[in-house]
């Protein structure tokens, strides 16, 4: 007779605590945990070389806590599931909802065929505060704007749920899996790069834990404020953690709600609706990856000169604000928001970069590289998006430097071969008179690039370009 088993099926909730679908499977006299890499049905969405590598940890953190008795896998789901039930009586399929397109029509599918022989799917919400179709407008319509999203629509819908305790007991089941474990899975980079880059990280749900809790205790209280200066510990990073599940939104806002509703605290919240606010976008609008929510976005004359391209994505465009953004993202696989959207218009007002450069380029080297925050980010720094920044709205990465990065901290840290130039110049190497170059042993296009194009001039282009979108 075979064995009766319930699965557990680990995608973006890589956790234990708070799992609605793990704790329900664990009902089951017998749960099976799998984890199944999907690069088959991904398709050109197959995470990057930074995900593989975050994912890589996340699971070898996760089968420890499973006592080693994770079941992980490597091709299509259907065919896996298929193969468990030579050896098993499955009962039923459990898993949390995930909400890119592609996923979406596979579960669908899966959901289908699983059923036509007789096995049970049940599928819960365990990654959002509200799922896209809770929260709409009067009219049955999506929000396109995120405040009315954010304070009318979420904040007016019922309360997100409290977090799930540990399942009570949850009695694996042991199957050797020794041809599919991790290492099999060819996660790690072919580069020698993750060692220095997973540095800054405490990968998996202990990590998250102590992120959010490090957060609240020390970060959030400057928070408002805090959250535009990129060498301030003031933001949570918090992002890879709930990308991978690692931690869940209902954890995070569990935790602030039990604490005092400051200025602080309420702005933290909104920027978990942002997060909501992108995938309700995704989801209403599967495209959003590679068409422009604003169709008049699909005739804009973009620039087609890739080494900018390459300039841009290797911290050497002469631009230190800019450089610094991308090492940053670079050696440690983050980057601060602030500097994400200086980055971003640079990319493209200044170089009128087409937006899905800089989407691929995060989607490969972030490691909290989300689908729908990514793209819809990119969207809205080009314009074309939903709720977007205006045309006319070009951050000056000179400016923005001075303002967020006034003693220069972030900039001397990931561009040391300008760190001995004075504040006054830091952020402009370009306008430092030749003495104060030499005394900081600066030699401009030799050992730091010149600029590669003129802010101010490709500002001007950029203004008329995009001005003639809105005629
Ligand atoms: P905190 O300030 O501590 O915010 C807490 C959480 O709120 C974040 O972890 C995140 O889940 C959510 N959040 C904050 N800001 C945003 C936002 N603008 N949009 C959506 N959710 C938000 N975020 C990603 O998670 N993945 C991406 O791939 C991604 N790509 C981006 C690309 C561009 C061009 C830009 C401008 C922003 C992008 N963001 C992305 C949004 C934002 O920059 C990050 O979520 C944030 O910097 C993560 O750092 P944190 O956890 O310290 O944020």
């Amino acid at each position: 007779m075979k064995k009766k088993i319930a699965i557990h099926w680990f995608r973006q909730d890589l956790r234990l605590q708070d799992n609605p679908a793990l704790y329900h499977a664990s009902q089951h006299q017998n749960v099976l945990p799998v984890y199944i890499l999907d690069d088959l049905n991904a398709g050109e969405n197959q995470m990057g070389a930074a995900s593989k590598l975050w994912l890589f940890h996340s699971l070898s953190s996760l089968s420890n806590s499973l006592n080693g008795k994770l079941f992980i896998a490597n091709g299509n789901p259907i065919e896996v599931f298929q193969n468990l039930t030579q050896e098993y009586e499955i009962e039923a399929i459990y898993w949390n909802r995930c909400y890119e397109p592609w996923r979406i029509k596979r579960d669908i599918q899966i959901k289908e065929q699983l059923f036509s022989i007789g096995i049970e799917v049940k599928s819960f919400n365990g990654s959002l505060l509200w799922e896209p179709w809770q929260v709409q407008k009067k009219d049955g319509t999506p929000y396109t704007v995120f405040t009315p999203f954010y304070r009318k629509g979420c904040l007016n819908a019922p309360a997100p749920r409290l977090p799930y305790n540990l399942p009570e007991k949850l009695n694996l089941c042991d199957i050797s899996n020794l041809d599919a474990n991790i290492k099999k899975l060819d996660l790690l980079p072919q580069i020698p790069w993750d060692a220095e880059v997973i540095k800054s990280w405490e990968i998996g749900e202990a990590g998250a834990q102590k992120c959010l809790t490090t957060f609240l205790e020390h970060g959030i209280e400057n928070y408002k404020e805090g959250r535009n200066f990129p060498a301030q510990q003031s933001v949570s990073r918090l992002s890879p953690y709930l990308h991978f599940g690692e931690i869940s939104p209902n954890q995070i806002w569990s935790a602030c709600m039990g604490r005092e509703m400051t200025d602080h605290m309420d702005h933290f919240c909104s920027e978990l609706g942002w997060r909501e606010f992108s995938h309700s976008l995704l989801y209403f609008n599967p495209d959003i990856t590679y068409q422009n929510l604003q169709s008049k976005f699909d005739t804009f004359p973009w620039n087609s000169d890739l080494t900018l391209l390459t300039a841009w994505q290797k911290g050497q465009t002469g631009i230190p604000m800019v450089d610094a953004g991308m090492r940053e993202l670079w050696q440690t696989g983050y980057m601060h928001n602030r500097v994400r959207m200086i980055v971003g218009s640079f990319l493209v007002k200044n170089l009128r970069l087409h937006w899905k450069h800089g989407e691929r380029w995060f989607w490969d080297t972030l490691f909290d590289a989300d689908m729908a925050n990514n793209a819809a980010s990119w969207q809205w720094i080009a314009g074309c998006g939903a709720d977007a920044a205006p045309y006319f709205r070009i951050f000056n990465p000179v400016t923005q430097g001075q303002k967020f990065d006034p003693k220069g901290h972030y900039i001397r840290r990931f561009i040391p071969e300008i760190s001995a130039l004075p504040d006054k110049y830091l952020f402009a190497p370009w306008e430092a008179p030749e003495h104060i170059l030499q005394e900081a042993h600066i030699n401009l296009g030799k050992t730091y690039p010149l600029p590669i194009v003129d802010l101010k001039q490709s500002r001007i282009n950029a203004l008329e370009a995009f001005k003639l979108l809105s005629l």
